[in-house]
């Protein structure tokens, strides 16, 4: 029996996606060899990845001033990468600090120049977005960064804020799961294991003069200018998890797109927030316009409490709402392939728990 998987990534992806991978594991479009064993040069791939890249395109509604690139390797590998292009010791990029993802790419970005923070919820515990008007100056930096959801704490930026200059935002955990108007930014990236596919890539999209003002005396591997010279065929890429993100797409487009998505994804988090407000057993202190429609963080009365309600889970097929080990808790994540229909059976069975908890 599949469960219901609430993972905060690699994350549940959608059944029909797993069954055509699988079938493309055995034998890709009736071809007689493996999407595992097909070679990153053969036409094979290179219409894989021209779909990939134009599907991208078409659901983010980008134009042609973007460049969309597929990169190995995760977000964390981007903390570093995007530094290595856009900063020097010469100049400075300003930080956004919402949590640990935030300020883990200020740490990465230190060793290749100046950094500083221009706005943090830190001292409120990451419990909120800062307010723009609470940004210090943001002009003159190479760039500014910020985490557009944040994973760890359940809290997302619903509206971009708009900085003096440059502006990079990591989109590992909310890309493709709302409308973002991709003009405002110079630079996008995200991780594929969430709303993408399975781990093991990473896109960034990327204003293509923006691009062009990057560093280019690093190794090629690293060198955005170079890989989307490429075409993102430069180094071997991840070929499998490209097919499976391929497929993931193709099933978000016949959804509907992002738009339609986004109704969703909001409908599941009101559910649930609604449920947690209500439900005495749960307490989720994050500000509230400032939750995050991705991750849900909340708590129980103790770590104790918060394990027996997650073996109930367990014993009814749910599984994955174990809270990041930094903050403890619970977490549910509720990306683009989660359905509505099992936050609605996570729902009911936080009320069974309840009913259950008070007749003892
Ligand atoms: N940024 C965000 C917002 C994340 O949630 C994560 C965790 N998946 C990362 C970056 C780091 O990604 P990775 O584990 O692929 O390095």
């Amino acid at each position: 029996m599949r469960k219901i998987i609430f993972n905060a990534g690699p994350a549940t992806l959608p059944e029909v996606v797993l069954q055509q991978a699988s079938e493309g594991i055995l034998d890709l479009s009736n071809e007689g060899i493996s999407v595992a064993e097909i070679s990153h040069r053969s036409t094979l791939f290179q219409n894989i990845l021209a779909e990939t890249l134009h599907l991208l395109r078409e659901l983010l509604c980008l134009n042609h001033d973007h460049e969309v690139l597929l990169l190995q390797g995760g977000g964390r590998l981007q903390f570093a990468q995007i530094p290595m292009n856009f900063l020097s010791k010469e100049t400075a990029a300003g930080f956004i600090d919402t949590g640990y993802w935030a300020h883990q790419a200020m740490m990465y970005a230190a060793y290749y120049g100046n950094t500083n923070t221009i706005a943090s919820s830190q001292q409120k515990q990451y419990t909120c977005i800062p307010k723009a008007t609470e940004f210090k100056a943001s002009n003159g930096y190479a760039y500014i960064h910020l985490t557009s959801n944040n994973t760890i704490y359940g809290t997302q930026f619903h509206q971009i804020p708009t900085v003096d200059s440059p502006l990079i935002i990591d989109m590992s955990s909310d890309i493709l799961s709302r409308i973002i108007d991709f003009d405002k930014i110079d630079f996008a990236y995200a991780c594929a294991q969430k709303n993408i596919g399975p781990a093991g890539l990473s896109i960034a999209i990327v204003k293509k003069d923006f691009l062009a003002r990057s560093n280019t005396h690093i190794p090629p591997v690293f060198n955005y200018q170079l890989l989307a010279a490429k075409k993102s065929n430069y180094y071997t890429p991840p070929v499998l998890a490209t097919y499976i993100s391929l497929l993931n797409l193709r099933w978000l487009k016949a959804q509907g797109g992002v738009a339609t998505m986004e109704a969703i994804n909001h409908q599941k988090a009101k559910a649930l927030y609604a449920e947690i407000d209500r439900n005495s057993l749960f307490e989720n202190n994050i500000q509230a316009e400032d939750r995050s429609y991705m991750n849900a963080c909340f708590t129980m009365q103790s770590a104790e409490m918060e394990q027996a309600f997650i073996d109930f889970c367990e014993q009814h097929h749910i599984i994955g709402i174990k809270g990041h080990k930094i903050t403890g808790g619970l977490r549910v994540s509720m990306y683009n392939a989660q359905t509505l229909d099992n936050v609605q059976q996570l729902i009911h069975i936080m009320r069974a728990y309840e009913t259950n908890y008070m007749n003892k």
